[in-house]
């Protein structure tokens, strides 16, 4: 069976599709992610490159520089500001979405949760996830792919 997923923003502008399982999906409980998402967390699902493809639309992006250094560029909607995606540095080959905008999100289950030390009081990070109080400093979880 072909694997096809397609999402968008909240406006419609912007619409794409990926045709490959995430190598993972996280949870972020940094800052940065509280501030972006304006709520508890952000996630992510990582999507090689080559497998995302937009189909309408054309975001802008902007440059950011997280806490070890490197900068991303963030990727949303120039109508509705929707982030759709971003692409971490010296990680080109990855393609960071922001799950939350596929049509259909009833799959997604995070089985890592990033930025625990900022997470919410009240957040409860489910049994049997990899957690890490901060960024793992090795960064092969986000690039790791279990044959299929
Ligand atoms: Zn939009
Ligand atoms: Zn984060």
């Amino acid at each position: 069976m072909t694997f096809l997923k397609t999402g968008g923003c909240q406006c419609g502008e912007i619409r794409y599709e990926i045709n490959c399982e995430p190598t993972v999906v996280y949870a972020c409980h940094c800052t940065e992610c509280q501030r972006q998402s304006g709520s508890a967390l952000g996630m992510a699902a990582v999507i090689p490159a080559e497998h995302f493809r937009l189909t309408r639309g054309a975001p802008k992006s902007f440059p950011r520089t997280g806490e070890s250094g490197r900068t991303m560029s963030c990727w949303f909607c120039p109508t509705c500001g929707t982030r759709i995606h971003h692409s971490p540095a010296g990680l080109a080959q990855n393609c960071n979405l922001k799950p939350g905008t596929l049509d259909d999100t009833s799959w997604l289950r995070p089985t890592v949760h990033v930025w625990t030390r900022s997470a919410q009081p009240w957040t409860v990070i489910p049994e049997g996830v990899m957690v890490c109080e901060t960024q793992p400093k090795d960064r092969s979880w986000l690039t790791r792919r279990e044959p299929s």
